[in-house]
């Protein structure tokens, strides 16, 4: 079995899939409020994206993640998490793990982790119930916190991730972090990345995480941690909490030499790179033959193209968003 080594001699050990576009929230920073979504008969289906991972298991990907759009929204889901989990128990893959708005966690938590889910990711942004629903257009607070007892009640780990907005939840940060650590869940800060036309000014949402950064430390003590997931988030431990916050930063500080990630779409379109528009299609060679040959081939060559970095900028003299695919395309 070849492993997916990219031309710069990073081993691509771990596969995003996002498994639809669709979500039942709208927030501010990823989505236009009235989004035209693919049409069902363009997406991979369960079996395909089944084959598609387990090709990228054969050659070497260790960890996969579940995103969107909302994956939990996704019909069925679970059957796919139930079917991938085999590669858990022949110990190819280390973990099956998931990124979610959190809404549908008081349904799903208890078969994630029958399906063989250690941990998961919770996108929140704000504890203000309104706040909450002004950033995430359609959502509900208490849902979310529903779910979340949920999943801890089931058993999962949870890692919290806000994104740092100026103006909507800069001053509210502090609560974040003392109500995430108390329910003994780590924070991770990200900056709003310029992905697709979102109807709204994200030079004006932008927060550099430096700046967050220096604001915290004139309240808490922040140690540098050696900690890291093979992502790209850098972690400082919280003297006061004992707890981990991380910092994604695409746009302060670069941290493309060490990536290790590739993602793929529900169509099955591959991107190399988050914050760049290369592609390959591997839903044409996954439908054209029962063989995952073509498959393969297909995916080795894209690796071979995996570009060093990304080109992100905000800067109101930019008048185009730096990619024009949504995140909810690529799943973050
Ligand atoms: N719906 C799920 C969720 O919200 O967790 C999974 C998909 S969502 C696209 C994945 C992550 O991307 C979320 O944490 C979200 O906050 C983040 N995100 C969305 N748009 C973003 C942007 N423009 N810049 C930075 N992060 C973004
Ligand atoms: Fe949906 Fe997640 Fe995008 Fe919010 S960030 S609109 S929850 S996909």
């Amino acid at each position: 079995m070849s492993e997916l080594i990219d031309p710069f001699g990073r081993a691509v050990t771990y596969l995003r899939v996002s498994v639809t576009d669709r979500c039942d929230f709208r927030c501010v920073y990823c989505m236009s409020e009235h989004m035209t979504f693919l049409p069902r008969r363009d997406l991979l289906t369960l079996e395909e994206l089944d084959r598609l991972c387990s090709a990228f298991v054969r050659r070497g990907v260790r960890k996969l993640r579940l995103t969107g759009g909302e994956p939990l929204v996704r019909r069925n889901l679970m059957s796919l998490v139930r079917s991938l989990s085999r590669h858990l128990e022949t110990d190819a893959l280390d973990e099956i793990t998931l990124t979610t708005n959190g809404s549908q966690l008081p349904k799903f938590a208890a078969e994630l982790v029958e399906a063989g889910v250690r941990r998961i990711n919770v996108s929140l942004d704000t504890l203000d119930p309104e706040r909450f629903h002004e950033i995430t257009r359609w959502g509900q607070l208490d849902q979310v916190l529903r779910g979340l007892d949920a999943a801890q009640d089931a058993g999962l780990k949870v890692k919290i991730n806000t994104v740092a907005l100026r103006g909507v939840n800069d001053e509210a940060l502090d609560d974040m972090i003392r109500w995430a650590h108390g329910r003994d869940m780590d924070l991770t800060l990200i900056e709003t990345m310029p992905l697709g036309e979102i109807g709204v000014e994200r030079a004006d949402q932008y927060l550099p995480l430096d700046e967050v950064r220096r604001d915290l430390e004139r309240r808490w003590t922040l140690i540098e941690s050696p900690h890291r997931t093979g992502g790209p988030a850098r972690y400082v431990e919280v003297a006061e909490t004992g707890r981990r916050i991380g910092f994604i930063t695409p746009l302060t500080h670069n941290f493309c030499e060490s990536c290790n990630r590739v993602r793929v779409t529900c169509t099955g379109t591959l991107y190399m790179c988050l914050g760049q528009d290369d592609a390959a299609d591997l839903r044409t060679p996954l439908r054209a033959s029962e063989s995952d040959e073509p498959l393969l081939a297909a995916i080795d060559e894209a690796i071979g193209r995996k570009p060093k970095g990304h080109d992100f900028v905000i800067d109101r003299t930019a008048p185009m968003p730096a990619v024009e695919r949504h995140m909810s395309v690529t799943g973050g």
